[in-house]
């Protein structure tokens, strides 16, 4: 790592806690790769239950004079690090993409987008308003009060490893809360380079604290048994969202889940068709299909399917496969082997009950963990891969003939986390938006995520938002205080 351009007070290959950097008591670490190329990039601290709760335990210190700042002070704390994190954008987008592997364009973007969060909540936190109550007698008075949750634990993936810790993190110290954050193992050293900034701006000791490890069961364990979590904010698969759920109940915990998805991308006959095709190859294919708000179905109404298949292939031919640092690459790699099996499996299986392969459909040759972007044709509504989360450069297209069918097919599934429909009529875009089962939904728009909105899903895509004011509330209790005796 050090022969890179990256600042090197950025590059840290130690854990976070109780402000001070640290390795694993058991001296073990983690390698990390860089999926472009197999390169080794560096090792960090493989930590386990004991400096978990190490993290818990500072992280509980610091609670109460950190709730005790004004959110104006906090919001000042806040901001230094939002200025710092722009200060270093170039040199955080590089190192995300060498261990995350999405080009740098789409990295710069990611900085920018985590970054908006820090300094959305550095203004927001000041605006935590309680409530007066109309009094139920004449003697009584009633009103709420708006305080932080305690200490929250923070899990987060891969595929965003910047703006997936901001997210959490900005709202939860807006509120006055402590953290206690496990980033993916695979990209620790964007999350470190966080905490790195996070310290400079002084942040106080023990306000943040990250652990990194590969022992997630047992890490996260110890994160849903303490009582002095009060609250798990986490980002993940449905899969290991709905386990920490069930280990969060003992100690009933407040629950953040931000969980796969299964986005419809739905376009009718009366679309833009221009609109439509630059939307769905920005929805499909950023982030390799890494997103959990990416189009994972392409449905497309009869009348034009022809025409959309023929100009969407022609766009996703322009996509330029390679090295993520490379300046004209516009899909890297994705994130690991069993990615590519899981993507190669589902094309395989969609080929054997009969969808057509029209681009792509196997691993390029840019290197190993490198799949082309593939479109698929004739697929039905009951594949698997229509079924499942991609997570992939692969573009299923299926065809439906009215709104009604339309509307059945995007709703047939247990996710409910994105949504997307292109149309020119207003009385659909109404109809056909409030019908959707999904917390987002994008008309005539393919990229939907930004600070001021509320980003969450229903169904088993999860509960909770992260951004707008209701990203605050969700690190807050409501305290209700009765007034008696008054005369
Ligand atoms: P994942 O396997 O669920 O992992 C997410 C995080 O949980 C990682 O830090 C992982 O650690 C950790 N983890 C794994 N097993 C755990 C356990 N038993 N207990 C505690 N923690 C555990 O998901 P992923 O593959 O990293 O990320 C992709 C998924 O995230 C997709 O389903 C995607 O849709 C979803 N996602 C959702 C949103 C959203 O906002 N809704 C945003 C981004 C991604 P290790 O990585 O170290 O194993």
């Amino acid at each position: 790592m050090s022969s890179l351009s990256v600042n090197s007070s950025l590059i840290k290959d130690s854990a976070y806690i109780n402000g001070l950097w640290c390795q694993a008591e058991s001296g073990r670490t983690i390698k990390v790769f860089n999926p472009a190329t197999g390169d080794l990039l560096g090792q960090v601290p493989d930590m386990g239950p004991a400096e978990t709760l190490t993290a818990i335990e500072a992280a509980h210190s610091a609670l109460t004079h950190w709730r005790a700042v004004t959110p104006k002070a906090r919001g000042q704390l806040l901001r230094r690090w939002f200025d710092l994190i722009i200060e270093h954008q170039d040199d955080l987008a590089q190192l995300m993409t060498l261990e995350q592997g999405k080009p740098l364009f789409e990295t710069r973007g990611e900085v920018l987008y985590g970054a908006s969060y820090v300094e959305w909540y550095a203004e927001e936190g000041k605006r935590a308003y309680g409530k007066i109550f109309a009094a139920s007698s004449s003697d009584k008075r009633a009103l709420s009060i708006q305080q932080p949750i305690g200490v929250v634990a923070a899990i987060t993936p891969w595929n965003f490893p910047n703006a997936m810790i901001t997210r959490k993190i900005a709202p939860a110290l807006a509120a006055g809360c402590t953290v206690v954050v496990k980033p993916s193992e695979e990209t620790p050293f964007s999350a470190l380079a966080l905490m790195a900034l996070a310290e400079q701006a002084g942040i106080p000791v023990g306000v943040i604290n990250m652990i990194t490890s590969s022992q997630a069961v047992e890490v996260g364990a110890v994160l849903t048994q303490d009582s002095r979590v009060r609250k798990l904010s986490f980002t993940g698969s449905t899969r290991v969202g709905k386990l920490l759920y069930s280990q969060s109940a003992d100690t009933v915990k407040k629950l953040s889940l931000e969980l796969g998805g299964n986005a419809p991308f739905i376009i009718f006959d009366d679309a833009d068709l221009d609109a439509a095709v630059a939307g769905a190859v920005i929805a499909k294919f950023r982030n390799a299909g890494q997103t959990c708000v990416c189009a994972n179905r392409i449905l497309v109404q009869d009348g034009i399917h022809d025409e959309f298949v023929a100009r969407f292939k022609a766009a996703v031919e322009q996509l330029i496969v390679g090295n993520g640092l490379a300046p004209s690459t516009t899909l890297g790699p994705v994130i690991n082997q069993a990615a590519i099996d899981k993507i190669t499996s589902l094309v395989r299986r969609a080929q054997a009950q009969g969808a057509q392969v029209i681009s792509g459909g196997q691993t390029h040759n840019a290197g190993p963990l490198f799949f082309s972007p593939t479109i698929l044709t004739q697929v039905s509504q009951q594949m698997e891969i229509a079924q499942q989360e991609i997570f992939g450069p692969v573009a299923p297209i299926i065809r439906f003939k009215d709104e009604a069918e339309a509307l059945a097919m995007a709703n047939d599934t247990p996710y409910g986390l994105a949504a997307y429909f292109y149309t020119e009529s207003h009385s659909r875009i109404w109809r056909f938006a409030e019908a959707l089962e999904f917390g987002m939904v994008g008309i005539n728009e393919s990229i939907l995520s930004n600070e001021i909105a509320p980003f969450g899903g229903v169904k088993e895509s999860g509960q909770g938002r992260e951004g707008s004011s209701l990203g605050l509330d969700d690190y807050m209790e409501t305290k209700y205080l009765c007034m008696g005796g008054i005369r």
